[in-house]
């Protein structure tokens, strides 16, 4: 059994159907991607699990129903990083974290912030500085730490290397592929084909709504229709 299992989920937005009859499954311990183009339907796919647009199909998680409730959805496990971050500027880097531990125990926080100051020690170094003056990368992983303060078991991110500096992005994929060693569950929606292909264990390709091709991260990177499509012809 997929930790996430998705089947025949289509949402439409009036009349436009952004995601059409899709089945999908997340494993436990795996990171998995969802790639296309921008306006593919990836966004909605998280949101459609997130319970924040309404959708038709089923998803489980763990074997139940998800709630569709977007609050009970969080306390199942399932946290999203949604695309551009949403940090509260004007917050400390401390207290952004601290938001994100909003469905745990007060005895819990300090242990939390300890392990993301382990994971992310710039965040440690500026912990009191407002989260606003952080460059763009420090930022991304600041809203992924704060993700990872609700202590999920399916951590969602949403184009996490959008608008980085090539080197900063590679960083920010370590750094995904270091919370899936500790142990978190990932579902990756990206752009950028080649990198979250390299480090994803399986992968969807999602063109217009539908499902295209699926497959190991590696072999799809091999594939010639993908390398055409997503890769450039240079690899
Ligand atoms: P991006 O990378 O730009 O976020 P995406 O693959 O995540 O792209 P979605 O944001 O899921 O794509 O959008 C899928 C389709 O649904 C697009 O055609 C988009 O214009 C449309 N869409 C998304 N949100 C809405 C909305 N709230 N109302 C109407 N149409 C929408």
């Amino acid at each position: 059994m997929a930790l996430l299992e998705i089947r025949n989920l289509s949402v439409s937005y009036g009349p436009v159907e952004a995601v059409r009859s899709i089945d999908m499954d997340v494993h436990e311990g795996c990171i998995t991607a969802i790639i296309g183009s921008n306006g593919a339907g990836k966004t909605t796919i998280i949101n459609a699990i997130s319970g924040v647009v309404r959708k038709s199909g089923s998803i489980t998680f763990s074997g139940e129903d998800l709630p569709s409730r977007s609050n009970r959805i969080v306390r199942k496990g399932i946290i999203q990083v949604p695309e551009g971050r949403k940090i509260f500027a004007g917050l400390s880097v401390e207290d952004n974290l601290r938001l994100g531990a909003y469905i745990r125990k007060d005895s819990e926080l300090q242990e939390l912030l300890e392990q993301q100051y382990a994971l992310f020690p710039i965040l440690g170094e500026r912990r009191r500085q407002d989260a606003g003056t952080l460059s763009g990368g420090e930022q991304q992983m600041l809203a992924i730490s704060r993700g990872l303060m609700g202590r999920p078991r399916l951590l969602m991110l949403d184009e996490p290397s959008l608008g980085l500096a090539p080197i900063i992005v590679a960083t920010v994929f370590e750094t995904i592929e270091r919370i899936k060693e500790e142990g978190t569950s990932i579902l990756l929606v990206e752009q950028n084909a080649k990198q979250s292909l390299s480090i994803s264990d399986h992968a969807y390709v999602l063109e217009n709504g539908k499902i295209i091709k699926e497959g190991r991260g590696r072999d799809l990177l091999a594939d010639e229709e993908i390398i055409k499509a997503y890769l450039g012809e240079r690899r």
